[in-house]
């Protein structure tokens, strides 16, 4: 398959902009990169999609995401409005996740998957909940997955906030899907990725800790933990283990190289060093942060000590051009410095680091067009009225691209949107199923 006539935006380490640039995909990998002249006779009998001067980039990259949470959109919370991120999670997402069935957990996905393929977003790391439906979860959010053609790498919070029942549950969830997606053909892992999730340090006891340490050994995994995102985790773990989150953490073998940690808000100059000598991922969410009021993250200094930090979205929309934006404006604002957070450090973060973080669950490379990279490419009708260069396209995406520009979205070779038109997935469908079930679920929370 060879696409040509785009304005292709690399990224990547060779970050180049070609005009009337061509791609050439061989299975689910990107093959050959040039001039649309040159690859054409090079490849004269491929099949062949013009893409008539729209820029070809490459698919986004979710770092950290809740597909769980769809069903929240217009909800109405019971009560009066929380106050502070405690209130926020038992008023809502400890509401609405206790609500999800199996099929719940398999819709909310695909409302998510549906999103993400509309905004040109081909790879994305979940982090699941639903404890009254925890067994065979991460399947039916796998089955949207594998049905839908995105890249998705999945884990179960575990827990304690459901007793010692719930916590084995999530344990055992984890266990078997890593499993799972081991033992499965080479196809369905370049698709399926698995981690081992844990909600929070200040919902797993250290007796829970080890439990997941012990079920964790020989499946060479790293965990996926929300990290002091509101200071009430940082003041659990002072006040019960006498240290910070990160050290705790750090103490009992959490972090490393395949660990992302969510968030990291609260995280102090010791605990950023910590991330960086034990090689961790973080995530940044600068709108869920935002949203819940719950502080900014000293991202500039983690990019100074060397942390690998992405971008994630917390479960907010699936068009990570919006979560660039919000990420280049946050630092800025806070920081009374407009030359701080540059948008070339945001794509950074929301390509190259996100890339990294995604090399935990695949080896091709994702977030760049490179030979030998996932095929995972998007089409914009984006027409640039300034003159775009590798050096000004941050700029240029943060100013002007949006996920509306997106026409075409290609996950591994495989088309899932051309001229915006759903390929693998029928949105009427899969909306007005969830308009029904999320009218009971919606009811479940009343009734809590
Ligand atoms: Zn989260």
């Amino acid at each position: 398959m060879l696409i040509t006539n785009g304005t292709v935006v690399t990224l990547g380490a060779d970050n180049r902009v070609i005009e009337n640039g061509a791609v050439y995909i061989r299975g689910d990998k990107i093959a050959d990169i040039g001039a649309t002249n040159a690859l054409t006779k090079k490849y004269p009998n491929e099949d062949c999609l013009d893409a008539q001067g729209k820029l070809m980039m490459p698919g986004s990259v979710v770092g950290h995401t809740h597909f769980y949470g769809a069903f929240a959109r217009g909800m109405s919370v019971p009560g009066s409005a929380a106050k502070n991120f405690p209130e926020i999670l038992d008023k809502l997402w400890w509401k609405i996740d206790r609500a999800l069935t199996l099929e719940d957990c398999k819709l909310s996905a695909l409302v998510c998957l549906v999103d993400a393929i509309r905004n040109g977003t081909t790879t994305l790391i979940d982090h699941h909940a639903s404890p009254n439906a925890i067994d065979g979860s991460l399947d039916a959010v796998g089955e949207a997955v594998l049905e839908s053609g995105l890249r998705a790498s999945l884990c179960y919070e575990v827990t304690d906030r459901n007793g010692a029942a719930g916590a084995k549950a999530g344990i055992r969830e984890n266990v078997r899907f890593i499993k799972r997606v081991r033992n499965s053909p080479l196809a369905i892992r370049n698709s399926l990725g698995a981690s081992f999730g844990l909600h929070a340090s200040f919902t797993v006891s250290d007796k829970t800790l080890e439990q997941c340490l012990a079920a964790a050994q020989g499946l060479n995994t790293g965990f996926h933990i929300h990290v002091g995102e509101d200071i009430s985790d940082e003041d659990d773990s002072l006040i019960k283990y006498g240290m910070r989150v990160v050290d705790r953490l750090a103490a009992r073998g959490i972090l490393g190289a395949k660990s992302i940690a969510v968030h990291c808000v609260n995280a102090d100059i010791g605990e950023i060093e910590l991330l960086r000598q034990t090689k961790t991922h973080v995530a940044h969410n600068p709108r869920s942060n935002m949203n819940n009021a719950v502080g900014v993250a000293d991202i500039l200094g983690m990019f100074r000590r060397g942390v690998n930090v992405g971008l994630g979205n917390d479960g907010f929309s699936n068009n990570h051009f919006q979560e660039m934006k919000f990420a280049y404006l946050l630092h800025k604002a806070t920081r009374r410095d407009p030359r701080v957070m540059g948008a070339d450090q945001v794509l950074q973060m929301a390509y190259a680091n996100n890339a990294k973080i995604a090399q935990i669950f695949w080896k091709p490379r994702v977030g760049e067009i490179s030979i030998g990279a996932f095929a995972d490419l998007v089409l914009l009708d984006y027409v640039p009225y300034t003159p775009l260069t590798s050096g000004n396209f941050p700029w240029q995406l943060i100013f002007g691209i949006d996920g509306a520009h997106v026409t075409h979205t290609m996950c591994a070779g495989k088309w899932l949107m051309k001229d915006r038109q759903l390929l693998t997935l029928d949105e009427d469908a899969i909306a007005a199923k969830a308009k029904q079930a999320a009218k009971k679920v919606w009811k479940r929370v009343q009734q809590m």
